[in-house]
């Protein structure tokens, strides 16, 4: 093992989900990179509550649809420089619409950045896990990814791919050490859910079984447990944390 500082590396770890994971693995002793793409002061916070409770922590303003950008960025602060222990893919957007008016440019911005983003930090990841020959990868799909859902084709595509995208992974990297799974939320109090009408809310928790929406805590706690000791030997699972929506 090197002296190198141990890394977690989380997308989208400014806000909703992903910041609750930042939190949670640097409290788990990782050093935790977290990219963001718009609002700056609000890594920071993420960055200055870690520090305040004597993490490591360091934001780049990096965009997941910016493929060039983070091939850079593992050039220029991973490799060599830190040991990456951890990937968490979970920068991702909605731009919702029913599909027979769903706009193109609707369609390619989800699939860059919720399936071709998580493929370029994946792809770079597994160069670096590969000679270290240990790593962790766990990406962020969703429920709908699972179920389908109406008004989000462009999503439900994505977060379907993710899952695919995480078995050929899981097999392809298995023999160096690396594991990948997904961990698919379902509804989880966030900025992206808190844009819902009432009335679809409603109905969501009418189908959940445990009959409350998810909190950014319990998808962490599922990322830390794939991410820590006691789960080296799973790996190519879609691990569901949904209230029991979907079983
Ligand atoms: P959120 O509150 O909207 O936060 C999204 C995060 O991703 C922010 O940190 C944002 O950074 C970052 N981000 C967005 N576009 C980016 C880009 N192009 N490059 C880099 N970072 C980018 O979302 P969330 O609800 O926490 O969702 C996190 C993940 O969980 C997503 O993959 C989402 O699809 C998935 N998920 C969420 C739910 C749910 O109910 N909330 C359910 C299933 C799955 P900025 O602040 O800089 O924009």
């Amino acid at each position: 093992m090197s002296d190198l500082p141990k890394v977690a590396l989380v997308t989208g770890g400014s806000r909703g989900i992903g910041r609750v994971v930042a939190e949670r693995l640097a409290a788990d002793g990782f050093a935790v990179y977290l990219t963001y793409v718009s609002r700056p002061e609000e890594a920071e916070k993420v960055v200055g509550a870690i520090e305040a409770k004597g993490g490591q922590a360091k934001a780049f303003q990096l965009d997941s649809g910016d493929r060039e950008a983070i091939a850079a960025f593992f050039k220029d602060e991973i490799k060599g420089k830190v040991s990456l222990e951890v990937l968490v893919n979970n920068a991702g957007i909605t731009r919702d619409g029913l599909m027979m008016r769903m706009k193109d440019e609707d369609w390619d911005k989800v699939i860059e950045i919720n399936l071709t983003g998580c493929f370029a930090f994946l792809k770079e990841s597994s160069k670096i896990m590969g000679k270290q020959r240990r790593g962790r990868i766990v990406n962020i799909t969703s429920i709908v990814g699972q179920m389908g859902n109406a008004g989000q084709a462009n999503y439900c595509a994505a977060k379907a791919g993710l899952i695919g995208l995480t078995k050929s992974a899981a097999r392809e990297l298995a023999g160096r050490g690396i594991t990948v799974n997904a961990v698919a939320p379902g509804f989880i109090e966030t900025d992206m859910t808190a844009e819902l009408p009432e009335k679809v809310v409603e109905s969501m928790l009418a189908q959940i079984p445990l009959k409350s929406l998810g909190q950014s805590e319990d998808i962490a706690a599922a990322v830390a447990f794939l991410a820590g000791p006691g789960a080296g030997y799973i790996t190519g699972q879609v691990l569901g944390v949904n209230g029991g929506m979907y079983m």
